[in-house]
């Protein structure tokens, strides 16, 4: 792409949205509209960057954008990823100040796409030493590595992350990069057992059928994917354009950069073998001598190879898998599953197989990175954005959650950044009011009044011996007598509405108790504690540890009360948001231009819908209500000298700062004095009109 082109940007509607002449959700989706038609993905709100999916390659990644942002950094007036990502880094470095880019949006609006391109950005700009590259090729290879075992095809998205990450670069003081750390957040482990039509399950296993090489499929017994009943269920193999045999390729590639040794790479590969055969054992049920109905599994083939697989006796995993202790009063006696309960069981032993196995993928990049001494960090976070579907259950819950949390950070930072601009520069400026969503944060994490949260984790510890079903009506119930009169709640017959920032989101209670709890059988954990295989022993340390000191046992669970779901994901989030607050944070709204995945298409209805959620509208009220445009001296100078006999054509005499007063003071006829103000750095224009004024004195100038 030629230079011409970046300069034929600024002439497609505006660039930052605050200098629409009529502020409304029509205007702003237009502008994008007319922008999209012209492959002009990006647009700002101030700081914020906009992208809009244009789900085809644009040339607009190359090297010699990566050149032309780096050069022309903050002073060029074009939005792009590149132009935050060269503003997130300078500033990092030469204000020495930890930087955060908040990436939001929904499934498939591009999300994960700014996050590689950031980090592309990053890592091309940055130090080149041996060990530099080394980082930055973790760096790079990561990705491909966790986007096997965290991403999925599902309906929204061929590529969706199943699981939210926050990936800080550390770097040292002159901003050569020397390591990193990844936080995962909440991994979409029902995926691992049931995928819905049209969706996979994660990309990894599909690779490994296609891929794996003959020696290898043959000890781990792979057939085709379409033979294994946990990656067939959405009846969808394939991902277009992608070879899933190539990815296997560059995964394994990728576990060698992280440093994996060969045979944790092998026993990573037993894992996921063993977690494919798992979903092939079936049951039957018969009745005994004594009347009772009791489970046996099907084909004891599946049984004992997954038995040899995880290195655990097969009699004990059949007799996990088919009965439960249950305590009674002073006795602890053995009751037999049924059969849904015994394929519950089974699909239990795979989800958490698999979620150890995640963040040990996720823990191997982080000891990639080592632990060397950093002087700043650069944190970009791509989490799932807010959801509402059909049916909305805990995990939508937990994900709406932290959203309202981003949100809340979005509030005060932004303002709070404005704020302190105003205060720095000297400027004088009206607060205005906006919606502030700490209401629902309380609502939903308050401790005094307890929140939804501690209700339900009240509920799921006294709760501990009834039926689930049970368990989860008494929690509408106690949610409802808590929270009954709260404007953001509301109880209904099958479950609750919560008013979140971003829209009236109805969950349905049933299941809410048991995903809290997140709890698998004692039977279950004492079987995998048994396993002789030294890898499964480190990737299952925190279940065998709670095996060996089974302090609440006496509910037949493993697990302590306090590490529900929800105080995870609480405690997650506390973290998180400790973190972004210590930073100075930039913003990446993305938006879906359609559902199709269609290039040059914009759904007005569904880009309308997530500029309402997104709040774009109150974010540009917001920026324009204090100083809608702001400038430093000598940009503001070097563009509209043109306009005063005093700065032009012979250079003006003196500051910076009295040059740019005088070119006001030209323009005294079409701008008020009010209109504008002089900071310590900034010039400062009030409304988006003056500034128009000012450049049509410019043109005829
Ligand atoms: P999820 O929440 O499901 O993970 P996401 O927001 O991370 O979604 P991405 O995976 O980043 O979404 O993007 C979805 C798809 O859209 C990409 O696979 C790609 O095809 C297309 N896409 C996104 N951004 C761009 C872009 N800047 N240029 C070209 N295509 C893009
Ligand atoms: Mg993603």
């Amino acid at each position: 792409m030629s230079h011409i082109d970046f300069k034929r940007a600024a002439t497609v509607g505006v660039e930052d949205l605050v200098l629409l002449p009529t502020l409304n959700e029509k205007a702003i989706m237009d502008n994008l509209k007319t922008r999209h038609a012209k492959d002009l993905i990006y647009t700002s709100i101030g700081n914020v960057l906009i992208s809009v999916n244009p789900f085809k390659r644009l040339p607009i990644y190359t090297e010699e954008q990566i050149s032309y942002y780096r050069t022309h950094g903050k002073s060029s007036t074009t939005p792009h990823v590149f132009a935050l990502a060269e503003d997130t880094y300078r500033t990092m470095i030469l204000e020495e100040e930890n930087q955060c880019v908040i990436i939001s949006g929904e499934s498939g609006a591009g999300k994960t796409e700014a996050s590689k391109q950031i980090m592309q950005y990053v890592a091309a700009v940055s130090g080149n030493s041996d060990e530099m590259q080394r980082v930055k090729q973790i760096i790079l290879e990561s990705n491909p590595l966790l986007e096997s075992f965290g991403n999925a095809k599902t309906v929204r998205n061929d590529n969706s992350s199943r699981f939210g990450k926050f990936f800080e670069i550390y770097f040292d003081r002159v901003g050569g990069p020397v390591g990193g750390k990844m936080s995962n957040f909440l991994l979409e482990k029902s995926r691992i057992v049931r995928q819905q039509e049209g969706e996979r399950n994660f990309h990894v296993f599909y690779q490994i059928c296609c891929g794996a090489e003959d020696d290898l499929r043959a000890r781990l017994r792979l057939k085709s994917a379409g033979e294994f009943f946990y990656l067939n269920q959405g009846k969808t193999l394939e991902r277009a354009g992608v070879d899933d045999a190539e990815e296997w390729r560059e995964t394994v590639h990728a576990m060698g950069c992280m440093g994996i040794a060969k045979t944790d790479q092998q026993s990573i590969f037993d894992v996921l073998a063993a977690i494919l055969h798992i979903g092939e054992i079936g049951f039957q049920a018969a009745t005994g001598s004594d009347g009772t109905e009791k489970c046996t599994v099907k084909d004891k083939n599946h049984l004992a190879f997954v038995a040899g697989l995880i290195a655990v006796n097969v009699d004990e995993l059949e007799r996990a898998l088919t009965w439960k202790k249950l305590e009674m009063s002073n006795e602890t006696i053995d009751v037999p599953l049924d059969l849904q309960q015994c394929t519950n069981a089974r699909d239990a032993v795979a989800k958490s197989l698999y979620d150890k196995l995640f963040n040990f993928v996720v823990e191997s990049v982080n000891r990639a990175f080592g632990t060397k001494p950093y002087a700043l960090m650069l944190g970009v976070l791509d989490i799932y954005g807010f959801e509402i579907f059909n049916k909305n259950g805990f995990e939508q819950f937990c994900i709406n959650y932290v959203n309202e949390k981003l949100q809340q950070i979005f509030i005060e930072l932004t303002l709070k950044v404005e704020q302190e601009e105003y205060v720095r520069e000297n400027i004088k400026w009206e607060e205005i009011k906006f919606f502030n969503n700490k209401v629902v944060c309380d609502l939903i994490e308050g401790k005094n009044p307890p929140g939804l949260f501690s209700v339900i984790d009240d509920v799921c510890a006294t709760m501990s011996k009834e039926k689930e079903s049970v368990a989860d009506v008494k929690m509408l119930d106690k949610l409802g007598a808590a929270h009954g009169g709260h404007p953001h709640f509301r109880q209904n017959e099958r479950g609750f509405m919560v008013k979140h920032y971003a829209g009236d989101v109805h969950y349905d209670s049933a299941g809410f108790t048991a995903r809290n709890k997140d709890t698998i059988n004692i039977d279950i954990v004492l079987v995998l504690a048994s396993t002789k295989s030294m890898f499964l022993q480190e990737l299952l340390a925190d279940i065998i540890d709670s095996a060996a000191s089974p302090t609440s046992s006496s509910s037949g669970q493993a697990k302590k009360k306090s590490t529900t779901a929800g105080f995870k994901i609480r405690t997650q989030a506390e973290d998180l948001v400790r973190t972004l607050k210590s930073c100075t944070p930039h913003y990446v709204r993305t938006i879906k231009s359609n559902d199709e995945k269609r290039a040059n298409y914009i759904d007005d209805a569904r880009v309308t819908h997530q500029i309402k959620y997104l709040g774009l509208l109150e974010n540009i009220r917001v920026r324009r209500a204090g100083y809608s445009y702001r400038n430093y001296f000598d940009k503001f100078l070097k563009r509209f000298k043109f306009i005063c006999p005093a700065t032009f054509p012979r250079p003006f005499r003196g500051s910076d700062k009295d040059a740019c007063a005088a070119i006001l003071d030209c323009a005294g006829g079409v701008l008020q004095r009010e209109s504008w103000q002089l900071g310590t750095t900034k010039v400062f224009i009030r409304q988006p009109q003056h500034l128009f004024a000012l450049e049509d004195l410019r043109e005829e100038a």
